[in-house]
């Protein structure tokens, strides 16, 4: 059953541990990631950007493949199905699919038009039980054709929305989608500090998890992040895995055309991405 990723992530807070959000591309994806959770009894948060949910053909086949999984793969821990950077009718869309957690990334509008949108969505999230992130401060970089500046957050702007009464917020403190440039700054722990003294209890989120150094993740964790973003790095052992299987030529030998052969390695290799994700942000047997 999916479930809200409130509880996990009050739970995280308090646990000083984070719950990995990881975003799914297709059955191959989404198998790894819920067989990686359950070996390791982890708590897991499937993410789907607005672009992974056109291509998985409609957030109605996202949401029938998940929960078929969950049954015919006895996944017991808790498992949160997650829109990622959702535009408003994104959101409600995923609603009315079955998603147990939605993203509004409001970030982009003034912050008067982010409050209305947010507090719209608090309500009808409230009335499900379904969890909502909200995002002040854009995020650098470029994840599914959203593109963001990469500024860090107005602590009181936090406020103002996490008093709304979302789940949790992501506030940006300079990280970034994809792959980090050689010249980056780092995170910037005076902006969590700030945005934590503001909004106390909420569990925060880091988005561009890829790539971040890990003594700057635990630090964040310290500073109550509790719930880390994680989509890059799986693309990328995905695809060096899949690169290795086809320059050895395996593809061409007996069977090694077959598709479910083809993409094992790759399905091996998020599966190991996704442990080690899980091994860091401490959230293995926290289920
Ligand atoms: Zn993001």
């Amino acid at each position: 059953m999916l479930v809200s990723a409130k509880e996990m992530l009050n739970k995280a807070r308090e646990g000083k541990y984070a719950v990995g959000q990881f975003n799914i591309n297709n059955l191959e994806w989404t198998k790894a990631i819920l067989l990686t959770a359950q070996e390791n009894n982890s708590p897991v948060i499937l993410g789907v950007s607005e672009g992974a949910g056109k291509y998985m053909c409609g957030y109605k086949t996202v949401v029938g493949m998940v929960k078929g999984m969950l049954e015919e793969l006895n996944i017991t821990v808790p498992v949160a199905l997650h829109l990622d950077h959702g535009s408003f009718e994104g959101a409600k869309k995923c609603i009315e699919a079955g998603f147990s957690s939605v993203m509004f990334d409001g970030s982009h509008y003034p912050i008067e038009e982010n409050i209305a949108k947010t507090k719209e969505l608090v309500a009808t999230c409230n009335n499900l039980g379904l969890s909502l992130e909200a995002e002040v401060g854009s995020i650098g970089g470029e994840e599914d054709g959203v593109i963001g500046a990469g500024e860090c957050a107005d602590p009181d702007e936090c406020k103002q929305i996490a008093d709304l009464g979302v789940t949790m917020l992501a506030a940006g403190i300079g990280n970034i989608h994809g792959k980090y440039p050689e010249n980056w700054a780092g995170l910037s722990f005076e902006t969590l500090e700030a945005v934590k003294a503001k909004v106390g209890d909420m569990p925060l989120v880091l988005h561009g998890g890829t790539g971040i150094p890990e003594d700057m993740i635990k630090k964040a964790i310290s500073l109550g992040v509790a719930k880390i973003n994680v989509n890059t790095e799986c693309q990328l052992s995905f695809q060096a895995a899949t690169r290795k299987y086809i320059e050895e030529g395996k593809d061409q030998q007996g069977k090694g055309f077959d598709p479910r052969k083809l993409l094992a390695p790759g399905f091996e290799a998020i599966k190991a991405t996704v442990k080690e994700k899980m091994e860091l942000f401490g959230s293995i047997n926290k289920a």
